[in-house]
């Protein structure tokens, strides 16, 4: 079994220097974060509010947080406070909040716009046509305390590699686009947060700025840990 700073080194050892590696430490417990943390790594994903905001407050200050899950508009104000990004941004309705939120704070917080990339149903985002109505928006109602730093996928739960490299593309395809046609003077929308355990390699080559690895770090996650 390898250690998890030796999981970190192989990946960073795979990966170009330009890439960030989110390590996504959920269900994960504090003390296997800090052999993650000791080993320096300072950026990690959760996915549920209590469960962020309780290890927040019990690791280091200088830990980068990402939120990568499903965020309720009534949950925003328990992680504006402290996280570093917002990965999952999938509504205008909850951009606007993660602003008013971010306000009180006197914050300014890392946002990418979720997209739907999969072919399962369930996963949450937006499609091109609402993001584009939403920025059309935006332009004569711009938001002051979010940054949208770019754009977050999942892929389908696959290993067909076609699959996941034609979604992986879209995601690429769905950035640009916007690019283009409503950020291209602003130079903090460059991010492609695409690729987790089993196709980062993949991800990368066709384009991922930032890859999210959790098993791969951790292990298998204990689903029933509270
Ligand atoms: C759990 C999770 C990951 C990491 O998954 P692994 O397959 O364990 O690497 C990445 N992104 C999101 C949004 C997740 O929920």
């Amino acid at each position: 079994m390898m250690s998890v700073s030796a999981n970190i080194e192989n990946i960073r050892q795979a990966i170009p220097s330009g890439i960030e590696l989110i390590a996504v430490s959920k269900t994960m417990p504090e003390e296997v974060i800090m052999e993650a943390y000791n080993a320096g790594q300072r950026k990690f994903g959760e996915n549920k509010v209590q469960e962020l905001a309780s290890k927040q407050l019990n690791l280091p200050s200088d830990i980068q947080w990402h939120f990568i899950g499903h965020l309720q508009t009534n949950k925003v104000k328990y992680i504006v406070p402290f996280v570093e990004m917002i990965q999952s941004v999938d509504s205008y309705k909850l951009l606007k909040e993660i602003d008013k939120q971010a306000a009180k704070a006197k914050r300014s917080i890392q946002c990418l716009l979720q997209f739907h990339i999969a072919e399962e149903e369930t996963k949450y985002g937006f499609n091109l046509e609402e993001a584009k109505q939403m920025f059309q928006t935006l332009k004569n109602e711009p938001l002051h305390h979010v940054i949208i730093c770019g754009v977050m996928g999942m892929a389908t739960f696959t290993d067909d590699e076609k699959q996941l490299r034609k979604e992986f593309k879209s995601l690429k395809t769905i950035f640009e686009n916007i690019k283009k046609d409503y950020l291209s003077e602003i130079t903090n929308f460059k991010e492609i947060s695409m690729g987790m355990s089993g196709d980062y390699i993949l991800a990368i080559e066709e384009g991922a700025t930032i890859i999210r690895v959790g098993s791969n770090i951790f292990g298998n996650r204990l689903y029933n840990l509270k």
